[in-house]
Order: structure tokens, then C-alpha cells, then sequence
């Protein structure tokens, strides 16, 4: 029961710390615990047709298990510092983009290659944009699609099964400060570590909160977004996703000088709904096999909302929003952009009339009765701003789910080794706060086995 690494978490970070350590110092005994299924096990109850609404399962399929909460996704890559979180700042921005680049190559090898890389290097749609207030980030991304994607996960399951020892199906419950290390708390049993590593991802946020708690570990309250996903035809945006695929726009509203910004692209792809903490709100994948494509694109319009004094939670903001929808709509609700502007609630009958037919099985309703008015607002302006770039956007039938949170976990006090004031605890990925996104988490992970297994006592 003692190991030289506890990994705790098979999300994207974990597995690529576990991946790096084996590169780095194959002889450490390493140990990763994850309290959901293997992948060959994860499956969402409303994968089967005739179950249309969230189980509320005690362990969600779609965010645990191995591959975390990236497995079912679009898997998309995006290789930059100007989204998907903050590691630049921790280890620099040429070593952050280095390591992105390293977890590129690793997931072409294991599986991924064919994947095409999008750059906004060359486009002209960021000229186009600028032209019209909007601002184009620059980025690689390499879009795996979520078929793709399972295949990489497979193949580095089956890389890592031999190597290191992974416990499904368990969940730590503690740490605490042990001799020479840390005693890791099961629901099943106790195991020892010199070297600790927390890759427990957004479903882990309230129990690190809690362990730093325990732990004196500082934390700071992060941001959270909110807003809809747009639905519409893919045919309206797709001079731009065939030509970037990923588009990060960014407008300030020029009501309230708020920032808006387009989120998670997904041509030809589906809307889909995801459960966070018994909360549901939406999201979108797409699949890379043309076969699987669906007629439409969805993206989401994010809102940031950052609270200090005396409301500190930004957290808990989100969600009352989201429990607002979730108690007006059963789950998640959709409206057409025509009834939200001329204030009426879309029902059966007008969605029926929609010419973009959803992708989603979501309640007709109305959003304004949920979104605060400043974001819908802003919201409202953004889609218009878009029909500049992309005519259509603004169209009647263009379709609106609500709500979109991006809950972001609070911060957690690192240093440039992503470790704690505690000597040998390390936290990393969308745990920490410092990543929100799979290359970035999974770039931490590299980072983080790379000062571990280069520690003195393990050479
Ligand atoms: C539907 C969806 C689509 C997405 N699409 C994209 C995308 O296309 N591109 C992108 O960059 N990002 C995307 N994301 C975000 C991306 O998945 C995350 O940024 C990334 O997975 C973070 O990796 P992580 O390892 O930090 O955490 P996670 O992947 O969340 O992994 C954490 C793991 O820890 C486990 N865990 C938590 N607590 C415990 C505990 N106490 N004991 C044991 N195990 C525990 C969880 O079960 C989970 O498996 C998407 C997210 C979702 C939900």
C-alpha cells in the first residue's frame, strides 16, 4: 500500500502525468485511483433513446471516469495561452506552449493522427473581424472529434494499464499529512505516498475546496460564464470553421462595456446537456466521421462574471442561475432567437415551426425569464455583431439553449511546480483552477511528472 505517486484522477491531466512519469522515471511505483468506471463502462443513460432526461447517477458517466470529463467531448486541442487557462503563467509562455505541443505529438501517436490542425495564423476572417469590432484570438487546434478522441484514450489505457496500478470505482474521500508523504483515504481502504498529485478536474471542485481547507492550502474565488448555446445551420458559419474551425471571438457590448465571447465551436455537431453537481446545463461535441454530422454548427456566447465584496461565490451565482432553468424547464430550455427578441416564450408549436431543427430534446421556454437582463443583453448585441461576419446568425430561427455555465474552481495557492506549501502535494489540471481546457490540463500533467520524477530521493 506505499507508492512513490498517488495520482488522484484519470482525467486528461492525470493520465498525462502517469503517461510522463513512465517517459521520465519508469522504475516509480505509481499508483491512480478514479472514482468512475473504465472507459469501456462509461455510458450515459441517455445515450438510449428512450431515456431523455439526466438520471442525476451517483457517478456521472459523462464527467468521470477515465479520460474525465474530456472523454465524451469534441476533443479539441487548443494549442495557445490566450484561452483554456492560465499555465503561462506558472511556467512561462514559450514552456507552456512547448508542452501543449508535446501532448499533441503524444495524442498523434497514440491514435490521433489524420486529426487536421486549424491556425488562425493566416485567415482572413480576422481582418473580417476587426472590420466589425470583433476580435479573433489567435490559436492552433487540432480537432480530434469525440470518436477519435475515445480511440486515444483506449490505446493510452492500454499503455498505462501495465505500468502503473489503476484502482476504478474509488473514491478518495481524505488526505492527510503522513510520514515522509501522505495517507490517501479511500471509501475502500488506505494507501501511503511520498508524492501526491490531485488531477481531480471541475466534478472534484467542492472536495478540494475542502482538502485545502483542511490543509491551510490558500484558495481565491475564479470567474464564472454564463450564457446560451447557439444553434443554428452549419451552412451560416461555415466559411469560418472550415477555415479555423475553432473560433475564439471576443466584443465588447457597447451598452454595458462587457465582454462577450464565443466558446467550444462544434461544426456539424449536437447540443448536449451536462450535469454538474445535479445541475444541468448544456454544452455541444461534434464528431470527426463524416457520417455521424449533423446539419447543424453550435457554439456558445459566454458572459464573465467575477464577484468580490460582499458576495464572494461566483460559483453558487451560476448555479441559482442554472437551478432557475432547470426548475422552469425540467432541465434545459430552448428558444428561438426571434421570440427571445420580441419577448414571447417559444412553445411546441413555434419550435415546430423552426427552420433550424434542434439537435437537443430541450423544454420550449423562455430565457429571459432565467438569464439576468444584463447578460441577456449582452447576449442579444453579440448575436448581432456576429450576423456581420457570419448573416444568419441573427435569423428568427436560430436557436438558443440556456443556461451555458462554465464554472471555473477557485484557484489554488501553486507555485511555478503546480505544489502546494505542502512539500510533495501537488494540484493541477481544472482542480487547481490554473487550466480549463484539455490541452492545458493535460500540459500540467507533463509539467507536474516531470519535477516529480526528477526528485532527488527518486534518482
Ligand atoms: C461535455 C464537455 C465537452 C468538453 N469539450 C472540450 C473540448 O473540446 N476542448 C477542451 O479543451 N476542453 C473541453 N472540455 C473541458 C475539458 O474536458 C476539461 O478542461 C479537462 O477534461 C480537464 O481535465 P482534468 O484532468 O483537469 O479534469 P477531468 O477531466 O474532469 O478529470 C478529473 C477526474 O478526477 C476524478 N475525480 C474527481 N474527484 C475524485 C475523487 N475524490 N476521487 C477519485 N477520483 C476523483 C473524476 O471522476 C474525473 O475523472 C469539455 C468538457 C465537457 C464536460
Amino acid at each position: 500500500m506505499k507508492y512513490d505517486v498517488i495520482i488522484v484522477g484519470a482525467g486528461a491531466s492525470g493520465i498525462f502525468t502517469a503517461y510522463e512519469l513512465i517517459q521520465v522515471n519508469p522504475g516509480l511505483k505509481v499508483l491512480m485511483i478514479e472514482k468512475g468506471h473504465a472507459l469501456s463502462k462509461r455510458k450515459c443513460p441517455i445515450d438510449n433513446k428512450k431515456i431523455k432526461t439526466c438520471q442525476n447517477c451517483k457517478v456521472c458517466n459523462i464527467v468521470n471516469g477515465f479520460g474525465g470529463s474530456g472523454s465524451m467531448s469534441d476533443g479539441k486541442y487548443n494549442i495557445t495561452n490566450n484561452f483554456g487557462g492560465d499555465l503561462f503563467k506558472y511556467v512561462g509562455s514559450q514552456e507552456a506552449i512547448e508542452l501543449m505541443q508535446y501532448v499533441d505529438e503524444v495524442n498523434l501517436k497514440m491514435g490521433g493522427e489524420g486529426a487536421k490542425l486549424y491556425s488562425t495564423a493566416n485567415s482572413q476572417l480576422k481582418t473580417q473581424a476587426l472590420r466589425n469590432d470583433l476580435h479573433l484570438l489567435d490559436a492552433q487546434v487540432r480537432h480530434f472529434g469525440t470518436d477519435r478522441n475515445m480511440i486515444i484514450l483506449s490505446r493510452m489505457y492500454d499503455y498505462l494499464k501495465d505500468k502503473t496500478e489503476i484502482l476504478f470505482d474509488t473514491e478518495v474521500e481524505d488526505i492527510s499529512k503522513g510520514e515522509g508523504g501522505f495517507v490517501v483515504t479511500t471509501n475502500q481502504d488506505e494507501y501511503k505516498c511520498s508524492s501526491l498529485v490531485l488531477a481531480t478536474g471541475r466534478s472534484g471542485s467542492k472536495w478540494i475546496s475542502s482538502i485545502c481547507g483542511k490543509l491551510g492550502i490558500k484558495t481565491q474565488s475564479n470567474r464564472v460564464d454564463i450564457g446560451v448555446r447557439v444553434e443554428l445551420p452549419a451552412a451560416i458559419f461555415a466559411h469560418i470553421t472550415d477555415d479555423v474551425y475553432e473560433s475564439k471571438i471576443v466584443y465588447r457590448t457597447k451598452k454595458y462595456s462587457d465582454i462577450v465571447r464565443t466558446f467550444c465551436m462544434n461544426p456539424y455537431g449536437e447540443v448536449v446537456t451536462e450535469n454538474t453537481n445535479g445541475i444541468m446545463t448544456v454544452n455541444g461535441h461534434s464528431y470527426a466521421d463524416p457520417k455521424l454530422r449533423t446539419e447543424n454548427t453550435n457554439f456558445a456566447l459566454l458572459v464573465s462574471n467575477n464577484f468580490t465584496e460582499p458576495f464572494k461565490d461566483s460559483n453558487e451565482y451560476g448555479e441559482s442561475i442554472a437551478r432557475l432553468s432547470n426548475m422552469l424547464g425540467g432541465g434545459v430550455l430552448v428558444q428561438r432567437f426571434g421570440d427571445l427578441v420580441t419577448g414571447r416564450r417559444t412553445n411546441e408549436h413555434r419550435l415546430a415551426q423552426s427552420f433550424t431543427k434542434p439537435t437537443l430534446n430541450a423544454t420550449p421556454g423562455d430565457l429571459s425569464l432565467v438569464i439576468p437582463k444584463r447578460q441577456l443583453d449582452d447576449i442579444i448585441e453579440m448575436i448581432y455583431a456576429l450576423d456581420k461576419i457570419a448573416p444568419g446568425t441573427a435569423n428568427e430561427s436560430t436557436l438558443l439553449y440556456g443556461v451555458e455555465v462554465k464554472f471555473y474552481n477557485s484557484r489554488v495557492e501553486v507555485d511555478s511546480n503546480l505544489e502546494t506549501r505542502l512539500k510533495g502535494l501537488y494540484i493541477l489540471g481544472d482542480g487547481s483552477g490554473v487550466t480549463h481546457s484539455l490541452s492545458q490540463a493535460s500540459a500540467s500533467g507533463v509539467h507536474v511528472a516531470r519535477i516529480i520524477g526528477r526528485r532527488q530521493e527518486y534518482i
